[in-house]
């Protein structure tokens, strides 16, 4: 019953969402504060009959506000069903194997070989320096590619990259060539590489309302770039599902994006509490990498993540381990209340 398709692929694999017991959940670097109380106030003044009609396909509205907060002109936003979406959209239309591999960070967002996998485009994993930092010059020194693709800060690590050096990058790198840059832990104290849209047309920047908007289960992500990338995201998009984003889900976006306060106060509460598990962590003997994320990715000599995982559960606390060479160690933890 099956395509060839379809038997090649190995898909990806999300954090356990179990449903035996309550657990304090640290896996799937959800934010533990609620979203943004206009929200409440959407919901409750909401019609059931504005359902009737098919959601805006061009997302009008929440592109407007999007441009309106990022100072950018809403024909160099999309929109998509979370930033998953988005990446597989972006994946489909830049990336072709025919013009080289796509080059990402041997350790970074695990969705990245699976998008590979389903549109048949080939990849190099680019090693991380030692201290698990990312040196650009990992993928320049790759004879050819079709691109580029890294999360900023990556994941797992929570390791920022700084913007200076994202610039370095696009202009020793092929110009007709697309960079993403997957920005899904931005809100949490990372600079982005947004100002640079403007001057490198091949730059697509990455966002979700998943994590800094405490909106994961509303499932939006956006993307922003240069008319070009932009209109090719939509020209994908309508070759494949014209309505990704559902009325509600707009509505709720608009809603967020303009409680830039209320979010400002949360972010600050989750950086606040990662500095402090960074630091108690690091005084009980814990190797704790730099993170500018919502989570923290730690080890302790001589017990494999794994194990950390395994005793914590026992406890109701699930964390996050990855069973992948170099990073066996760790555990990602999380930033919880
Ligand atoms: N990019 C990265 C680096 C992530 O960790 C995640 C969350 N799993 C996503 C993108 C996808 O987020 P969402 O689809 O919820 O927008």
């Amino acid at each position: 019953m099956f395509s060839e398709r379809l038997k090649r692929l190995s898909p990806y694999v999300p954090g356990e969402q179990p449903r035996d017991r309550r657990y304090l959940k640290l896996n799937t670097n959800e934010n533990p504060y609620p979203p943004s109380p206009t929200i409440r106030e959407v919901l409750r003044n909401f019609d059931p009959e504005t359902l009737r009609l098919y959601p805006d396909p061009l997302f009008t509205d929440l592109r407007e506000m999007i441009g309106k907060r990022f100072e950018i002109d809403p024909a160099q936003v999309f929109v998509g069903n979370g930033s998953d979406e988005v990446l597989s959209l972006a994946f489909f239309s830049f990336f072709d194997t025919n013009r080289g591999p796509l080059l990402f960070p041997e350790h970074t967002y695990s969705f990245y070989p699976v998008y590979c996998d389903f549109y048949g485009i080939g990849c190099i994993k680019i090693p991380l320096a030692r201290d698990f930092s990312l040196n650009p010059d990992g993928f320049l020194n790759v004879e050819t590619s079709c691109g580029i693709v890294f999360a900023n800060p990556n994941a797992p690590t929570g390791m920022f990259l700084e913007v200076g050096e994202i610039r370095r990058l696009l202009e020793s790198y092929l110009p007709d060539s697309v960079v993403i840059v997957d920005e899904a832990y931005i809100d949490f104290g990372a600079e982005s590489a947004l100002p640079l849209v403007k001057e490198f047309p091949n730059l697509l920047i990455i966002r979700t309302f998943s994590k800094g908007m405490s909106l994961a289960g509303l499932r939006l992500g956006y993307a922003m770039g240069s008319r070009e990338l932009i209109d090719a995201l939509y020209r994908a998009k309508d070759s494949f599902n014209s309505y990704p984003v559902d009325t509600l889900s707009l509505l709720i976006g608009v809603a967020a994006m303009q409680d830039e306060a209320y979010y400002k106060e949360v972010t600050e509460r989750i950086i606040a509490t990662r500095e402090r598990l960074s630091r108690d962590l690091q005084r009980s003997g814990w190797r704790v990498l730099p993170s500018r994320a919502n989570f923290v990715f730690a080890s302790r000599e001589g017990i494999p993540g794994k194990e950390v995982y395994r005793r914590l559960k026992e406890k109701g606390i699930l964390v996050r381990y990855f069973d992948i060479e170099g990073i066996r160690d760790f555990v990602r933890i999380t930033i919880g209340t």
